[in-house]
């Protein structure tokens, strides 16, 4: 179904609204798109940045606008994970099935393309206009340099918040009654620091492995860029014994790394200056609803929620946001009432489950990988998992290698981790477990709770 030429507002020219106005133009909607930032593509950018997983949802609806073969082009498959535990040689883990990857991106490199090929589609941009308010019934904007400055107004027939976690046209909408909202803090920061690419150019590490120190409570991982540097990032908790609150000279930073990350430390780039000098940065999961207002206003990408990047799915989650609201706006036209409340009510439980996924994740990753018990559990997982593929999916292939809800992924992912329970339990499974009896055991368990 076409739809009648609006007038359109993005606040936000993020990855989600660049993306989102790239989805809106072919419509014949006038798009016009603020961001409080000056424009990405005249900083001066060293091409090292943070970088992202793009995984299957993302490149879905990036295929749909025919953007897919060229995104890739500047993104590298990691097609495992690559463990360095303390006092191991390094190790590798295969993501998923053979051909199936997830794909390393620079954050900085794919949001100055996204917006050249918003702009090729007739999108206008307006940089340093940082949106102070909005009158929700009439999608009105004010724009201005200050809080106190004289602002601009500007007259919309739809307004789409795509501004991320701390959205102020989310915090216009939280002004309403019964309006809920959330947002939680991990006790957790991370910092960014940087392995440069070898003389020649080439990677110091595997190129194709996403790059895993995990230590109990903390943990350092790297992704490769195109350059031949690695953007790291160390997780930490803010306070504790072992904390960025202890660290507080480079002798200490020094010797946190050389006891906890000793046979990566040479390579990180001006360590003890960059941990110093780049920012501690906080984590949090944030939700809301409603994501609309009538016919006049939504909310998509990390204004409507934010997650914790243990999953790797917060732009992912985006896009998908930004797929289904096209399918949807295809089939209901012009009815944008409907557009938005049909929007609204097949995303957020998908956004709750991805929310709760992302957070237990993080637990998974700082508490239990020591833990010999979830350690044992993971590897009987994963054996029955190659012997029945199509009786069990691994939750990671489920979110990460699919496309089908993130609500169903925690529903199978609990009711496989109940089956789990039960298998642990069984007397003398520590000592042998690839044996008939376990995978009887699952297969019975598995026709109890009806998962064929
Ligand atoms: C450490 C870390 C790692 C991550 N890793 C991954 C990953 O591997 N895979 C993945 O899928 N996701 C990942 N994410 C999540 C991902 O970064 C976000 O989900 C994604 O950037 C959200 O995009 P967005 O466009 O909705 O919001 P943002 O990227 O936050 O963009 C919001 C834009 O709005 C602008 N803006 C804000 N307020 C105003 C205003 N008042 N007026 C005008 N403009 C305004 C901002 O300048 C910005 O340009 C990670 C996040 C973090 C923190």
């Amino acid at each position: 179904m076409s739809q009648t030429p609006k007038n359109i507002a993005i606040v936000g020219s993020g990855l989600v609204g660049s993306l989102l106005a790239i989805y809106l133009r072919p419509y014949g909607h006038r798009v016009t798109v603020f961001d409080r930032r000056p424009d990405i593509r005249t900083v001066e950018f060293s091409g090292r940045s943070i970088n992202l997983a793009m995984s299957d949802r993302g490149w879905k609806a990036l295929r749909e606008v025919s953007l897919e073969k060229q995104i890739k082009e500047i993104a590298i498959p990691l097609n495992k994970r690559a463990m360095h535990v303390l006092g191991k040689p390094q190790y590798f883990q295969k993501y998923g099935k053979e051909g199936e990857a997830i794909w390393s991106i620079s954050r900085g490199v794919l949001n100055r393309r996204m917006i050249d090929l918003a702009e090729e589609a007739g999108a206008e941009f307006k940089f340093n206009e940082k949106v102070w308010d909005v009158d929700l019934p009439t999608a009105t904007l004010y724009t201005g340099e200050s809080e106190k400055s004289e602002w601009k107004e500007y007259k919309f027939d739809i307004v789409f918040g795509c501004d991320g976690a701390f959205s102020r046209i989310r915090h216009k909408m939280q002004r309403r009654s019964r309006y809920n909202y959330s947002q939680h803090f991990l006790d957790v920061g991370y910092k960014e620091l940087t392995i440069p690419p070898n003389k020649d150019g080439s990677h110091k590490l595997d190129k194709h492995s996403f790059h895993i120190w995990p230590r109990g409570k903390f943990m350092f991982i790297a992704m490769p860029n195109l350059d031949g540097s690695f953007t790291c990032t160390l997780f930490l908790p803010f306070e504790g014994e072992v904390s960025f609150e202890k660290i507080t000279t480079k002798k200490e930073a020094k010797a946190f790394f050389t006891t906890y990350f000793p046979n990566v430390m040479q390579d990180i780039e001006n360590l003890t200056k960059d941990f110093f000098n780049n920012p501690t940065s906080a984590m949090v999961t944030m939700k809301c609803y409603p994501w609309t207002y009538w016919d006049k206003v939504a909310l998509v990408g990390d204004s409507a929620h934010a997650v914790v990047p243990f999953y790797g799915q917060g732009m992912n989650a985006g896009f998908e946001d930004i797929y289904t609201l096209n399918k949807i706006m295809k089939e209901l036209g012009d009815d944008w009432e409907n557009i938005f409340q049909t929007f609204q009510k097949q995303r957020k439980p998908n956004a709750d489950a991805i929310a709760e996924l992302s957070y237990r994740n993080f637990i998974e990753m700082s508490s239990k990988t020591a833990d010999p018990s979830f350690l044992l559990q993971k590897k009987i997982e994963k054996w029955f998992a190659e012997k029945h593929p199509k009786l069990w999916e691994p939750t990671y292939s489920r979110v990460t290698f699919s496309d089908r809800a993130y609500a169903e992924a925690l529903a199978i992912g609990d009711i496989q981790e109940e089956i789990m329970q039960e298998v642990m339990k069984m007397p003398g499974i520590e000592e042998d477990w690839r044996n008939k009896k376990v995978e009887d055991r699952i297969l019975q368990l598995l026709e109890q709770k009806q998962q064929f």
